[in-house]
């Protein structure tokens, strides 16, 4: 089976070597929001011979062509990705204890952005939410 990744990229007559074709499964693979050591790490059980520096050319290709998403998650200049995927939005909320990030949708959320564009005179073409957050004491 070929990724959503290896498929868009086909589509746009990009040849995969074998090296990125790995890393455009481990991202596809990846239902978290890594980072590029942390692909590469993924990437290196697959084939220890991969270096870091082709998991961020790779990543910096897929990026510019524009079949991976990339966050900067409270700006702090620490790139992390995910795959695109048909029919699929949602937002962020990152826990700044951890670092960990949710996804979540709201519907009502979804349509209160429309909403509020549409107010402002607007039609919405994109957006983008994230919620930075701590854990609630118990
Ligand atoms: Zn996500």
């Amino acid at each position: 089976m070929h990724s959503l990744i290896e498929k868009l990229c086909a589509e746009k007559n990009i040849k995969l070597t074998e090296n990125r074709r790995i890393v455009a499964r481990v991202i596809s693979d990846s239902t978290d929001h890594p980072d590029v050591e942390e692909l590469y790490h993924r990437a290196s059980k697959i084939n220890p011979k991969i270096g870091i520096a082709t998991v961020y050319r790779a990543v910096n290709m897929f990026e510019e062509l524009g079949v991976i998403a990339k966050h900067d998650f409270g700006g702090k200049g620490k790139a992390r990705y995910e795959k695109l995927e048909e029919e699929d939005h949602h937002d962020h909320l990152i826990d700044i204890s951890s670092d960990e990030v949710h996804e979540f949708f709201s519907d009502e959320l979804e349509k209160l952005k429309e909403k509020i564009a549409r107010e402002k005179g607007f039609e919405l073409v994109g957006h983008k939410l994230e919620l930075y957050c701590r854990p609630l004491k118990k």
